[in-house]
């Protein structure tokens, strides 16, 4: 059969016609160097500062460099399969995490993905890691306390909602026990807590989590954890994370306090990760961001205005400090962001006085506005008495004589230092605080002997609060010290020390 040609053609022109352009952009790099967990890309001149990339065998990493003709990226896992030539996906996406009611109650690292054995994070809200803290016009003054439940803070320290407040100290000295204790005091309030474990063992990471199932704080808590042991990038990005999820809350009208235990070995983590980034180093070989890395994380602390919500969002950074070098480097940086320190002593924490705060040089310096009136008209009280005492007892380790006001003052104040001391996980509500302030600072407890004011402080919260139930509720619905209240709590203490001092004779 002889070959037409009108069919050939029409033939060629059907496949033609099927025939389209399927022309695909897909941004891919090459890596020129990798090694130390970093990589050097060669060929994304449009990716973004922070964008998450693919390296081969899926592992996710995140650009931190933008240069000339290469950008720099870590990678979040093991970089032992990613080698030069490689070439590496761009996802378009910036770093995030999920969001929301999916991560409370749960352990994540900080990409978000589980570390508790639970399951995978099921939820369709995600944010970026890096946004812009609210500004002036969007926050309106701190008003409402976070209540620690630790009378020595609560008393004297305040912290409000949407503060940041440091705790600093070197190390076993209690730092994160207190941490504990406030999360484990918001058991019955409408505060989220997100915990974030930067640099520690797992073995401690596990043990927080473990305290706070015991205690049923997990139920409103997210652990958001990268412990030594990951890659520096990991930890780097861990304070990040956890303020990523805080704001979801806090943009909602809702509370969240969130602790970074602790900052020291976040900057150690970004240090190294500057210097395989070939940052130059600065003081103590820190790059000179250093300040910008803690100062953009307590920014997004807030307490905002009405329009915007009301939200708030508390930021309780750690610091280890080596010796108690305060005047170290990364500890002024923080302290220098912060709006009050709480001072932890080694000394303190040996001789007994746990919690190990100094309360000489502790300050909040906005939670003040926070405290409710009936701890305001104590604490006013307190402090004083402890200042004085302080001095004192400076001078008298020289065996001077004492008059007789001199003596009364030692007297009230060991025994001011005696109640401040408090156990463990038993976070305490304002109104046992508030009561056992007031008998101290009005010297109830001058005539006992001083070993004894802690089971006096025991014994009299059980005698209150069953025989006279009506002043620890005049006190919780009206947040004051009436003079009405004042009359009956005094008749109270007295009742309780007759009993109290009997029981000593025995
Ligand atoms: P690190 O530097 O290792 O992180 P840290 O400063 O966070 O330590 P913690 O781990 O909180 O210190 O506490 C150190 C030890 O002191 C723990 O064994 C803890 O149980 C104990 N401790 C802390 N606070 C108190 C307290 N108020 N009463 C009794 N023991 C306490
Ligand atoms: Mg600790």
């Amino acid at each position: 059969m002889p070959l037409r040609p009108e069919e050939v053609s029409a033939v060629i022109q059907k496949e033609i016609a099927k025939y389209e352009t399927k022309l695909e952009m897909e941004s891919v790099g090459t890596i020129l160097q990798v090694g130390d967990g970093i990589a050097r890309i060669w060929g994304l001149e449009d990716a973004m500062m922070s964008e998450l990339l693919l390296f081969p065998g899926e592992t996710l990493g995140m650009i931190l460099n933008l240069e000339e003709d290469n950008v720099g990226a870590v990678i979040f896992g093991s970089d032992h399969n990613i080698k030069e030539g490689d070439t590496v996906r761009r996802t378009e996406r910036i770093a995030s995490v999920p969001v929301g009611g999916a991560v409370i109650g749960r352990v994540v690292n900080p990409l978000g993905q589980p570390l508790d054995g639970k399951g995978p994070v099921v939820t369709e809200e995600y944010r970026n890691l890096e946004t812009r803290a609210p500004n002036v016009i969007q926050r309106q003054p701190v008003k409402e306390p976070v209540q620690t439940g630790l009378k020595a803070i609560d008393s004297m320290i305040p912290i409000g909602r949407g503060q940041r407040e440091l705790i600093i100290g070197d190390r076993q000295t209690g730092k994160t026990a207190i941490i504990l204790d406030t999360i484990i005091n918001q058991r019955d309030t409408d505060l989220y807590c997100i915990y974030v474990a930067i640099g520690q063992k797992n073995s401690t990471v596990a043990r927080v989590v473990k305290t706070l199932e015991d205690h049923g704080a997990m139920e409103y808590t997210t652990v958001v954890a990268a412990s030594a042991t990951e890659p520096a990038p990991l930890q780097y990005m861990a304070p990040y994370a956890g303020v990523t999820m805080g704001e979801h809350f806090r943009d909602n009208g809702q509370h969240v306090v969130c602790f970074y235990d602790d900052l020291s070995k976040h900057a150690q983590a970004y240090r190294q990760l500057a210097l395989l980034l070939r940052r130059p180093p600065g003081r103590e070989a820190f790059p000179g961001d250093i300040f910008y890395l803690h100062s953009r994380l307590l920014e997004r602390a807030a307490k905002l205005s009405e329009g915007q919500g009301g939200g708030s969002l508390t930021g309780i950074p750690v610091i280890e400090t080596q010796a108690g070098d305060i005047a170290a480097y990364i500890p002024t940086n923080v302290i220098s962001i912060t709006d009050g320190q709480i001072y932890l002593e080694p000394d303190l924490f040996y001789a007994g006085v746990r919690p190990a705060i100094n309360v000489g040089i502790s300050v909040s310096r906005v939670g003040g506005n926070a405290q409710n009136k009936a701890m305001r008209r104590v604490a006013g009280r307190l402090r004083l008495d402890l200042a004085q005492y302080r001095e004192l007892a400076a001078f008298t380790q020289f065996g001077t004589e004492l008059d007789e006001a001199t003596q009364a003052q030692l007297t009230r104040g060991e025994r001011i230092v005696e109640i401040l001391k408090q156990d463990q996980y038993v976070p305490m509500a304002v109104e046992r605080q508030v009561m056992i302030i007031w008998v101290a600072t009005n010297g109830f407890l001058d005539d006992l002997p001083v070993e004894s004011c802690r089971r006096f402080e025991e014994g009299f919260y059980k005698f209150v609060e069953e025989s006279y139930p009506d002043i620890v509720h005049e006190i919780a619905t009206t947040k004051d010290l009436t003079e009405a209240t004042e009359k009956k709590l005094e008749q109270a203490t007295r009742e309780f020390k007759e009993k109290f001092v009997e029981s000593l004779k025995e």
